[in-house]
Formats: structure tokens, sequence, C-alpha cells
């Protein structure tokens, strides 16, 4: 692992989790760290969410063999704009926002001619902010890298051997395909939980206490994902548009079909549709990406 020093931008759950897993599996490496909210840059130095917090993103920046931007999607261009004048020849650019084409422009055209490789850790939780963040945030967790075609490979394996250092395990795909995946596999499931739970709070025949109270079969489980920071999904909707909206129209497509079963009766259809569906998960448990235990282990079965 050949950094001698990273730059962390925003120190939310994402940024004050990579500066806390540096600390710990790469001690050797120094970490300075900006925020643009006064109270986060506070409450990271408290934490030492990264060795220094600095007071401008040039500040953090100097020097630095690796910058990850760690804000919002829609923030990406305006954080990397403030870097420009102070970055070494070499320094590699990356991120971990959670679309990739629009990233790639977005650190393309702040920082033109400088190296920019993303990235998307396929890790999070509901919580931001920065006492969100913790060191074993990436364990066992994919972190994909998306280089763009002309990338030195020798600088993408250098950023993959670090999140790998950081207990990730590693993918590269093309960052059109990632936006491809990651719509149905993240972004249109948390519009489908954003979705279901509003609808259910709207509902005037069913009351919101009975909602809470009953919420076991299975609505609890969307109101953990609907509780996702707002401003980093809206940015999320606004900057994978197409993807998701490709992946919507399939989906409404197999809604509508199994509508259909429903209103004709037709039970063959939805007993497939359920059994094959029960094999993806079994498929998840089975590479270790869920638990497998009840209610996921919750141990509460209310
Ligand atoms: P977060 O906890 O809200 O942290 C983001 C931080 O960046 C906030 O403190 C924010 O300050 C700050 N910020 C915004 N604009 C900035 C700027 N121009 N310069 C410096 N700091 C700035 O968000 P997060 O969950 O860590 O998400 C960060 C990125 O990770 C997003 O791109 C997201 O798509 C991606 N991601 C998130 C997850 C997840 O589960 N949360 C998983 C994988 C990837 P203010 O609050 O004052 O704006």
């Amino acid at each position: 692992m050949s950094y001698g020093k990273v730059a962390i931008i925003g120190l939310g759950l994402l940024g004050g989790s990579i500066g806390l897993a540096v600390a710990e599996h790469l001690p050797g490496v120094a970490t300075t760290g900006y925020d643009a909210d006064p109270a986060v840059r506070k409450r990271a130095a408290e934490r030492g969410l990264a060795g220094t917090i600095c007071e401008s993103a040039s500040d953090a920046a100097t020097d630095a063999d690796l910058v990850i931007f760690c804000v919002p999607v829609g923030a990406m261009e305006t954080a990397a704009r403030e870097i420009a004048g102070s970055i070494k020849p070499g320094c590699v650019i990356s991120d971990v926002g959670s679309s990739k084409q629009s990233v790639l422009n977005a650190l393309t055209t702040a920082l033109p001619g400088a190296p920019v490789i993303p990235a998307h850790p396929v890790a999070g939780t509901e919580h931001s902010g920065p006492d969100a963040g913790f060191a074993s945030l990436f364990h066992h967790r994919w972190c994909i890298v998306t280089p763009p075609e002309n990338a030195d490979p020798a600088q993408v394996e250098t950023l993959c051997d670090f999140w790998s250092a950081l207990g990730a395990k590693v993918d590269t795909m093309s960052p059109e395909h990632h936006d491809l995946v990651l719509a149905v596999t993240s972004h249109v499931p948390h519009l489908i939980a954003y979705t279901i739970v509003g609808t259910a709070s709207d509902l005037e025949d069913v009351t919101r206490s009975e909602v809470i109270k009953y919420s076991a079969g299975g609505f609890r489980d969307f109101t953990r994902i609907a509780a996702s920071d707002p401003t980093m999904w809206r940015d999320v909707f606004l900057n994978n548009k197409d993807a998701v909206l490709t992946m919507l129209q399939r989906f409404t497509e197999d809604l509508t079909a199994l509508q259909r079963a429903i209103r004709v009766g037709d039970g063959d259809t939805l007993f497939e549709h359920f059994a094959r569906t029960r094999a993806i998960r079994r498929s998840i448990i089975e590479e270790g990406q869920d638990d497998a235990r009840p209610d996921f282990g919750r141990g509460d079965h209310d």
C-alpha cells in the first residue's frame, strides 16, 4: 500500500468510517479531514476521525497521495473545485458516492488532468453524520471500483489494495454498469421503501398508531430503509436518473403481472414467482451477505 497521506473530504458516516478504518488497519498512513460544517469538524476532532482536521479542503488535500470525497453525490463538483489549486501531481482523486457516471463527470470537470478513479463501498447504515462512523463498516462488504477507460492500471491496483486493507472485498466494473446494477439492488428498493412507508402513513382507514403497533409484518424493515438520509437519497435519484427509470419500468411491468395474477386468482404464477425469489434470498445468505436467523437475528418476535 503506497499512499503516505490520505485526505478525506466530508466527515459523516462514510468519511468518518474511512478515517477510523485507516487508523486501525493502516496506522502508517497519515490522514487529514475536512467537512464544510464547522460543528462536524469539531465533532470529528473529538472522535479522532482523521489525524488532522483542517479548516479548508485545500489544506486537507495539500501533499495528499489520495483524496476521497465523501459528500453527497450532488455536492461532489463543488467540493472538488475547492482543492483544484492545491493537489500535487499524481494525487489520485476518488470518492464513495452511490452513483458513478455522474460523479466521474463531476470530478473530471472540477479537476481536469487529475487521475480520477471513483469507487463505491457498498456498505452503510441508515445513520449519518460524524457520530455514525465506525472502523469496521467495510469489513466483508464489497467496494466497487469504477475506473474510467484511460485509468492507469497501477493506480487502480493501489486503490483496490487500499480498500482491501480496510477489510473490503473489491470488484471493478465500468461506471455505467455499476449504475445499472445499483439501480436494481439498492436505488429502486429504497424508492419502494420510501413509497410504501409514505403510503402507509397517509392511509385514512388505518390509523398511524396501528401501522406502528403492527409493524412486524415486513413493514418494519421498510421503515429502516426509509429512514435513510434525505439529502443523500435525493442526490442519488437525481444523479442515477436513467438507470433508475429503466429499472422502475421493468419493476412496474412485473408488479402489474403479479397484480393481474391476484385479480384472476392465478395461484400458480404467484407460487412460482415466490419460489424463485426465495431461492435468491438463499443465495444471498450463502454468499454471507445477510443473516439467516429468524427476523434477521433481532431476537424479539412481536
Ligand atoms: P453524511 O453522513 O451526511 O456525511 C456527508 C458530510 O459531507 C456531511 O457532514 C456534509 O455536511 C458534508 N459536506 C457536504 N458538502 C460538502 C462540501 N462541499 N465539502 C465538504 N463537506 C461537505 O453522508 P454519508 O452517508 O457519509 O454519505 C457520503 C457519500 O457516501 C454520499 O455520496 C453517499 O452516496 C455515499 N454512500 C453512502 C452510504 C450510506 O449508507 N450512507 C453508503 C455508501 C455510499 P452537511 O451535512 O453540512 O451538508
